[in-house]
């Protein structure tokens, strides 16, 4: 908390800008004005348990809390709310129920909304948000953390925008105007995370079946807490991972062979309503084949080249035998370990069996050490601090409020507003040169550029003659520009509109006008489409510049266009990621495991947009005794 505050000196109210003094800001939030404003949280996972514990602590009464989600097994690590009881029950609706216990419903008056639900339905549409003081986001995923940016902006409610990977987190405040940014003023490259069931039921990539290894099956044979139920024990399951009394470890990891990729692969295909929807089924293996053959073979030593792919059998042989290699380590080994050989060899054994079970292309063990390095666990003091944090920007704003005068209007008061709550952008465990654990910056200003905050237009360049209207529908407006149900206009011709209230012929003519060529639709280059987006209270005019298909690099633009401008872009790994496994909704549904993308450093996948600012500042002592002296 002091290092919020260091910077706050300044105790004189007459200069209109200079921020209020600390006690002002945090110290009077025992003020039954302050706490009895109207806070929404969005999501109720690793940080909204935290945040709406904090937010009860500190005094608030009226909170609102929304999540989609239901609790799962694995949450309950670090979501302290919930309990084994709560499993499959509404996590907004436990976190109510478990806050009001020790916050006392009658006795403090505490009112909680729980609301189950996707943020980004009708009923939490702009009228919604204007009921609000403040907008505290506890979010794991881009997609509905930039719907709520736009919803804030549109009802000029400020958002407490956080974010956690592992040991680094965020936190950031965001209110349209110029001395702050909004959430999409800059790029956030996001890392992914799985939902427990995908790994363990449904994979459909590689990463998939090494995180299962890495963070599933290691643990469970071989981890610290291996005596422990895990994520993988169902009822049948507790006897397939329980060595006997005196069973050579081969012999233990071959009986783990038979469940893992025979057994609970054809259980798995009796559950009729789990593939009903799903392309393909997966295929048990055939594991007395397989595991005979190793007798067969002459014993080998090593794991071979690093790079080349193993056959099956090679595969099926290694399990056993790094398993039982590190069956002989024993307590020596805590977790997963890259720089262990018998640990990644049997990671990478384990996520090519995996594969072959699921129909799913598989990578040599130098590879797959690659992935199994990048891993990043939820960390649940993290979240703790991040919340915090969130609780401090938010009565820090809140209490500011007061000080404003209440004629003032438009963005000039945004600004002020910003400056007097000396609102800050915190990082969490990054460890610059001053060693703090918390690094508090100025915020971003407003990109002038920002097609979501500061009414700049967006510019697509591409080959008016090829491109229809219906691809720039999904791949720019939708994909690159986060749109739900856009509306496009040319001049005064209504080109395009979606929602539930279209009838048949209004939905079967714009499909017919979406097939069309930007051309053909009298669109020249340099011609302006206005789309509107009613759902997020967002319009902007996307300008249309023409350029032959063949003039575009390959390699750079392999959709063809080109989305000119700082406009901001999904990751694309992140975005694929979501599409394939539906996972990615509200409220840390799938923050269990995390993965930055290969070759991408975690500090940058955090915190890019930041870069610059952060080096600058950290090669000064502190940032706080660097702002005091230019103050
Ligand atoms: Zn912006």
């Amino acid at each position: 908390m002091a290092s919020t505050t260091t910077t706050t000196t300044n105790n004189n109210n007459e200069t209109p800008d200079a921020p209020l003094a600390p006690e002002q800001l945090l110290f009077s939030s025992t003020d039954s004005e302050t706490l009895s404003k109207n806070i929404l949280m969005v999501g109720a996972g690793g940080i909204g348990c935290e945040l709406i514990k904090t937010l009860a602590l500190t005094g608030f009464r009226n909170i609102s809390i929304i999540d989609l989600d239901t609790i799962d097994i694995s949450n309950l690590n670090r979501q302290f709310l919930f309990r084994k009881k709560h499993v499959g029950m509404s996590k907004s609706q436990v976190a109510k129920e478990s806050v009001e216990k020790f916050a006392g419903s009658k006795q403090t008056g505490i009112n909680i909304e729980a609301y189950t639900g996707n943020i980004k339905e009708e009923r939490f549409g702009l009228d919604f948000f204007k009921k609000f003081d403040i907008v505290l986001n506890g979010l794991d995923n881009l997609e509905a953390r930039r719907h709520v940016n736009r919803l804030c902006l549109s009802a000029n409610v400020p958002l407490v925008e956080s974010g956690t990977t592992g040991y680094k987190g965020q936190v950031t405040v965001h209110l349209r105007g110029k001395y702050c940014s909004c959430f999409e003023c800059a790029p956030k490259p996001v890392p992914k995370s799985f939902p427990i069931c995908t790994l363990r039921d449904t994979p459909s990539t590689f990463v998939h079946t090494i995180v299962f290894a890495t963070d599933l099956l290691f643990p469970r044979l071989f981890g610290a807490n291996k005596e422990d139920p895990s994520d993988l024990d169902e009822e049948e399951a507790r006897d397939a991972f329980t060595r006997k009394e005196n069973e050579a470890g081969t012999a233990f990891a071959k009986r783990v062979f038979a469940y893992v990729f025979e057994k609970k692969i054809k259980d798995l295909l009796e559950r009729e309503d789990m593939w009903a929807n799903r392309d393909k089924k997966p295929e048990a293996l055939d594991s007395e084949t397989l595991l005979k053959t190793k007798e067969e073979r002459t014993a080998t030593t090593g794991y071979g080249d690093a790079h080349k792919k193993w056959t099956m059998e090679e595969a099926s042989e290694i399990f056993v035998r790094s398993a039982g290699k590190l069956f002989e380590k024993g307590d020596r080994i805590s977790e997963f370990d890259k720089d262990d050989d018998d640990a990644v060899a049997f990671v990478t054994a384990t996520a090519q069996l995996r594969c072959a079970n699921y129909g799913i292309e598989y990578m040599s063990r130098f590879d797959a050490k690659g992935v199994a390095g990048n891993i990043v666990h939820a960390v649940a003091t993290t979240n703790a601090i991040i919340s915090g944090l969130i609780v401090i920007e938010a009565l820090k704003i809140l209490n500011a409020q007061k000080h404003l005068d209440e004629k003032e209007e438009g963005e000039g008061k945004n600004d002020r507003l910003i400056k007097l709550a000396n609102s800050r952008y915190t990082f969490v465990g990054n460890f610059n040169a001053g060693r703090q654990l918390l690094q508090p910056l100025a915020p971003d200003e407003q990109n002038p550029k920002c097609v979501v905050c500061a009414n700049a237009r967006a510019e697509l360049c591409c080959d008016i003659s090829k491109t229809t209207l219906a691809d720039v529908i999904s791949k720019v407006l939708k994909k690159k520009l986060n749109t739900n149900e856009p509306t496009v206009l040319k001049g005064d011709d209504m080109l395009h509109e979606e929602g539930e209230d279209l009838d048949d012929d209004e939905v079967e003519n714009y499909a017919i006008i979406g097939k069309r060529t930007l051309q053909d639709l009298g669109l020249e280059s340099g011609g302006i489409l206005c789309v509107d987006d009613n759902s997020q209270e967002l319009k902007f005019d996307l300008v249309v510049v023409h350029q032959n298909l063949e003039e575009f690099d390959e390699d750079a633009f392999p959709e063809g266009f080109e989305l000119r401008g700082e406009t901001p872009k999904v990751a694309e790994g992140a975005e694929k990621e979501k599409d394939e496994d539906g996972a990615a909704t509200d409220g840390e549904a799938s923050d269990e495991i995390e993965i930055v993308e290969e070759g991408v450093e975690i500090t940058k996948a955090v915190e890019s947009p930041r870069l610059g600012k952060t080096k600058a500042i950290a090669s000064s002592p502190s940032p706080a005794s660097k702002k005091r002296k230019t103050k």
